[in-house]
């Protein structure tokens, strides 16, 4: 007990911060003080456990195929791994990835068999990465998760008597050619037997049954768990999914089919468009007659306002569970508007490639939002940004967990159990602080990053290939896009990618004329163009999952790009430096472009995508 008391007290302590609420005073329980001590422990000293967890890292993969290639043997200590190890980018790991994947069950990158391929929503060519995974990194995920609630037991009393209405999604999933699995990381936890088969867990008590959850389609998934989500609505005491853009996604979804969801509700019967037997199975266990609750959606969604939404349907939460921080920051608005201010709660920061820590001030204001690396998770190493901007940064230059500086920037590089040595994230952060002796790090963004909607990740070569492409289109016309340029579209919802088109253009020049000489039909079908020039990640969130709205094009008349360099060289940007910016942000340039907009297209159809990984002459 005087161990519980000291670790609740030393806790509450280091986690005490003027920028959260002070923990109350509220009994910590043993299992929630167990966890506790565990972060206590971890971060007590990062370079003993980071020293630990490369030592195991090397015992097991030091004799891969890959770590013998430099040199390395199972007797090698971190002095060797540090002298030999280069830096790695997923490039560099694919020729040994397809191998893996196509059957090669050597060890090639890890001593233990790989378990099946973990497809990240960051693409290479084009296709998702294919992260190599272990059966034993479930379990490090399962840990990290297991630290959540604790944490936040300490800031909010009480989350254990009642339940969460989390959307929580699996996606499709394909196989290599060698037969391993590929699938998102949280397809893969919410199928395995931790996940399916969890004891409960009054912490993480969701409403949404587990078969609603494993359900693949997207609109029967959302329907069912949006409904089972309404049935219990005053025992939910916090509303999320993972990622903002998630949540709004569902708060779409429930201004498109309040009214169904009503009917269903009044009449304890689930619509016959949700087909799948074991959706319907689980919503049976819930869905009851319960005319009083319909009429509350119905008066609730009729009124066509929908600020406070979330929390006039749900008036018992106490807080919004999903992640803000970095590309989803711009949803903070419009998930205010929903909510009617509740707290945002970024609990967590994680990747396919490994999960990574956790944020210990989880109420504090998403701006002030720090993650802990937990030092268990992997072998972290920090590449400085100067070196890491130059594009000349080496291994030598990586600095370990227990020495980044307060205030510096970094590119995140990791060591995983899995097999992936010194791998370039392409997360960069900022040290903010130290909890213990483990150093706190603000995301700050993903490197080469230029449009985002949801995961999706455009970068400026992708936007630039996009756009050859769709102006092939433009040729018979004799036309040409001139200069572009780019906005991630977010105010409605699904968001969409804005393109903006300066042409030059042989036809008269009449008024608004600028695109004269090209018709409506060809510029709509360059947004079709374009969206077929994207990578897989762009394509699936528009065709399976509707989370990306379809792409515009925006053309503006001829000049507008070089009152564009006029406005920003009048607030001091040097002339010889001028370079257009690929996307835009900033409202006054924003609102230049779009007054200078003489016609707007949509994509008339959705791009082609089909599961799995396209073949290299697609
Ligand atoms: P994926 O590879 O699809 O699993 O995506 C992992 C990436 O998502 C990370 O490398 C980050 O760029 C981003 N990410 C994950 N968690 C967070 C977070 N809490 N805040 C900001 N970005 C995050």
């Amino acid at each position: 007990m005087a161990v519980m008391a000291e670790v609740v007290s030393t806790t509450r302590a280091a986690l005490r911060s003027p920028a959260s609420q002070p923990p109350p005073a509220a009994v910590v329980k043993d299992a929630d003080a167990e966890k506790l001590q565990f972060i206590e422990e971890m971060t007590s000293d990062v370079d003993a456990v980071q020293e630990r967890v490369l030592g195991e890292i090397l015992a097991r993969n030091a004799d891969t195929e890959y770590l013998s290639k430099y040199g390395l043997t199972s007797a090698s200590d971190r002095a060797t791994f540090r002298a030999k190890v280069p830096m790695a980018t997923y490039e560099d790991l694919q020729p040994y990835i397809r191998r893996i994947a196509d059957g090669d069950r050597s060890p090639i990158l890890s001593g233990h068999p790989v378990s099946e391929f973990l497809t990240s929503s960051g693409t290479s060519a084009g296709e998702r990465k294919l992260m190599p995974t272990i059966e034993d990194e479930l379990n490090r995920r399962q840990l990290l998760y297991s630290l959540q609630m604790p944490v936040m037991n300490m800031y909010v009393p009480g989350m254990d008597k009642g339940k969460a209405l989390h959307f929580l999604f699996v996606k499709s999933e394909t196989k290599t050619p060698g037969g391993l699995a590929a699938r998102p990381v949280l397809t893969s936890y919410y199928k395995s037997n931790h996940f399916k088969n969890r004891p409960f867990d009054a912490n993480n008590n969701y409403t949404s049954p587990t078969g609603a959850i494993l359900c693949v389609d997207a609109f029967q998934s959302m329907y069912a768990q949006m409904v089972c989500g309404l049935c219990q609505r005053q025992d939910v005491l916090r509303v999320g999914a993972v990622f903002a853009s998630g949540l709004l996604r569902a708060i779409r979804f429930l201004q498109l089919n309040w009214e169904q969801l009503a009917d269903d509700i009044e009449a304890g019967s689930l619509t016959p468009r949700v087909t799948d037997p074991s959706v319907r199975e689980a919503v049976a266990g819930i869905l009851r007659p319960d005319p009083e609750l319909a009429e509350l959606v119905r008066s609730e969604c009729s009124k066509g306002d929908w600020a406070g939404i979330i929390t006039r349907i749900w008036p018992n939460a106490k807080y919004l569970d999903v992640i803000v921080t970095g590309a989803m920051a711009q949803y903070i608005p419009t998930l205010k508007y929903y909510s009617g201010g509740l707290p945002m709660a970024c609990t967590m920061y994680a990747s396919s490639e490994c999960y990574f820590g956790l944020n210990l001030r989880p109420m504090c204001d998403p701006s002030e939002v720090s993650y802990t690396l937990m030092p268990n998770m992997c072998y972290f190493e920090f590449l400085p940004m100067d070196a890491a901007a130059s594009g000349d940064g080496d291994a030598s230059q990586l600095v370990d967990l227990a020495r980044v500086e307060v205030g510096r920037e970094y590119e995140l590089v990791i060591t995983t159990y899995a097999g992936l040595n010194r791998y370039r994230v392409g997360d960069v952060l900022q040290v903010t602080g130290f909890h213990n002796t483990a150093p706190q790090f603000r995301f700050v963004r993903r490197k080469n990053v230029l449009l985002s909607i949801e995961s999706d990740k455009t970068d400026e070569a992708e936007l630039q290939r996009a756009v050859e492409r769709a102006s092939a289109l433009l040729r018979p016309h004799g036309a040409a896009v001139v200069e572009y340029t780019s906005q991630a579209y977010t105010k409605r919802i699904p968001g969409h990618y804005v393109i903006y088109w300066e042409l030059l253009t042989k036809g008269p020049a009449s008024g608004t004329g600028a695109n004269a000489a090209v018709d409506k039909e060809t510029l709509d079908r360059c947004c079709l163009e374009m969206e077929e020039a994207m990578n897989t990640v762009y394509r699936q969130s528009r065709v399976a999952d509707g989370s990306i709205g379809p792409l515009e094009i925006r053309v503006v008349r001829p000049g507008t790009f070089e009152e564009l360099m006029d406005y920003a060289i009048s607030r001091g940007a040097s002339i010889n430096q001028y370079k257009v910016p690929r996307c835009v942000t900033f409202p006054p340039i924003i609102e230049l472009l779009d007054s200078r907009v003489v016609s707007t297209h949509f994509s008339p159809a959705l791009p082609h995508w089909t599961p799995g990984q396209r073949s290299h002459s697609d």
